[in-house]
């Protein structure tokens, strides 16, 4: 294979995963990013001696493909595992946190379903497969084959603390492809778990991580592997021209000036909504790019409090808990983040991360400061024992949290692959594309 002069742009996780995907190949990379620092929406910083994650807060990671990756990109010996109490999680049910069931027997003794709630679960191995024409909404799947309980209960918090949504918003083959493959295969999620779970193919136990300074440096671990004098920080890409024998990069920094690169191969992993800040010139099938900007996120706040420990009452022995719709309750759940991973508070005092906004209640999260933290402050009093105003604050607004992978993903996807084939070396990914977790950002593959 011959060694191409690939151009990515973008620097968050997924440019940079692409780069070191592409620099092992053998190829020549050129890395282009707008803002002063690479990461995107690995953010990690130290405040008043907390340490807070401004994006994603954990590395979730269950199968040896990424795994595989990241122990080649070297990063895996930096990492850091959660407190083995984070597997313990909380739902709230009746205005109270009620631990998850663990295993068969604490399925059978958890007040996180009603009884009936319980043996309609049990039923799944009986419901009859659905038709899988890739449009059902976890919505339908989940009440479809679980119950609406289910719904209520593990679906409706779970769905709003992964992508700030709803069940109803999102596509099932999009969000959750196991599930989806699971009951095509075997018709029952439940035999389908217990035979994946006896058969010999195991996949390796899931590990829960961060890193001892916070998410932002599994892009730190990773762009110091990468050619230096390649990375460009502050240089916005205004436009991607197509010259037959090749591509034209254009960007420029903040005092107006112009780079040029050339290259054979673009990749693009800037978020497919600010696709159109850039000119795509002499580019065939121009129609497919407004279908690739289909996208839809809701805001999202991200509320920070440090109090000492002896101000709550609950033992915050796990990871969090998230909140159903149906509590009524203002915000999306809460993660117990000082246990989750050391170092993240002083010593005596604890840090905890709440969710606020997302499709439930955007106009929340995009309110002023302290109707934010009287309505978190409110909850979480009620729901751990929070006594007393916390002596530590901030918040992190996201307008545009988490690009949905609703059935307009379906459009996205199609729309790049069309660009991709009328346009030879033209290839569009990131989070939007690939899925939003970091595993997907990590392992998305570019032909
Ligand atoms: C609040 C929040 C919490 C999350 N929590 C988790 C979690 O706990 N676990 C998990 O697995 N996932 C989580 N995620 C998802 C995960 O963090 C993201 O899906 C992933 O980091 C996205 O990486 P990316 O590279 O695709 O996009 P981004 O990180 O958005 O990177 C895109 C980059 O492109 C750059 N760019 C834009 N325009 C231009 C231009 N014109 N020229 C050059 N560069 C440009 C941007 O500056 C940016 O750096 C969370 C996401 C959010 C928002």
């Amino acid at each position: 294979m011959k060694n191409k002069k690939i151009c990515i742009l973008g620097g968050g996780l997924s440019g940079l995963s692409t780069a070191w995907k592409k620099m092992r190949q053998g190829h020549e990379i050129t890395l282009i990013e707008s803002s002063p620092r690479l990461g995107g929406v690995l953010q990690s910083e130290q405040r008043n001696g907390y340490l807070l994650d401004y994006g994603a807060n954990t590395l979730s990671l269950r199968n040896q493909e990424t795994s595989d990756i990241l122990e080649d990109m070297g990063v895996l010996k930096y990492a850091l595992d959660a407190n083995p109490n984070a597997n313990k999680r909380f739902i709230v049910r009746n205005q109270k946190l009620v631990s998850l069931p663990l295993n068969f027997s604490s399925f059978l003794s958890s007040s996180f379903l009603s009884p009936l709630g319980k043996l309609r679960l049990l039923l799944e191995p009986f419901i009859q497969r659905g038709n899988h024409d890739g449009m059902e909404t976890v919505a339908s799947f989940i009440s479809r084959r679980l119950g609406k309980e289910a719904l209520d209960y593990c679906g409706n918090p779970f769905i709003s603390g992964i992508y700030a949504s709803d069940p109803e918003t999102l596509n099932l083959a999009n969000a959750f492809p196991a599930l989806s493959r699971m009951e095509k295969q075997y018709r029952s999620l439940l035999v389908g778990m217990f035979k994946e779970k006896s058969s010999k193919k195991k996949p390796p136990k899931t590990r829960l991580l961060s890193f001892p300074e916070g998410m932002n440096q599994l892009a730190y671990h990773i762009q110091k592997n990468l050619p230096q004098d390649q990375l460009y920080t502050n240089e916005s890409v205004t436009s991607v021209t197509n010259f037959g024998q090749g591509w034209k990069v254009k960007s420029h920094n903040q005092a107006g000036n112009i780079s040029e690169f050339l290259c054979d191969e673009v990749i693009s992993t800037i978020p497919v909504d600010q696709i159109s800040n850039i000119i795509w010139d002499n580019l065939k099938g121009q129609e497919h790019l407004s279908n690739l900007m289909e996208v839809t996120h809701f805001p999202l706040s991200m509320v920070f409090f440090g109090i000492g420990r002896e101000e709550i009452s609950h033992n915050l022995d796990g990871f969090g808990f998230l909140v159903p719709e149906k509590e009524k309750l203002s915000i999306l759940g809460t993660l117990f983040s000082s246990t989750l991973f050391e170092n993240r508070a002083p010593h005596g005092k604890v840090l905890l991360t709440t969710f606020v906004g997302g499709e439930r209640m955007p106009k929340l999260a995009l309110a002023q400061d302290e109707q934010i933290y009287k309505a978190v402050e409110k909850d979480l009093s009620k729901l751990i024992g929070m006594k007393k105003e916390p002596s530590f604050k901030h918040i992190k607004r996201w307008k545009q949290s988490i690009p949905l992978p609703d059935k307009k993903m379906n459009l996205r996807i199609k729309a790049s692959k069309e660009l991709s084939f009328l346009n030879n070396g033209l290839y569009f990914s990131g989070s939007a594309l690939s899925g939003v977790s970091l595993p997907n950002c990590i392992e998305a593959d570019i032909a």
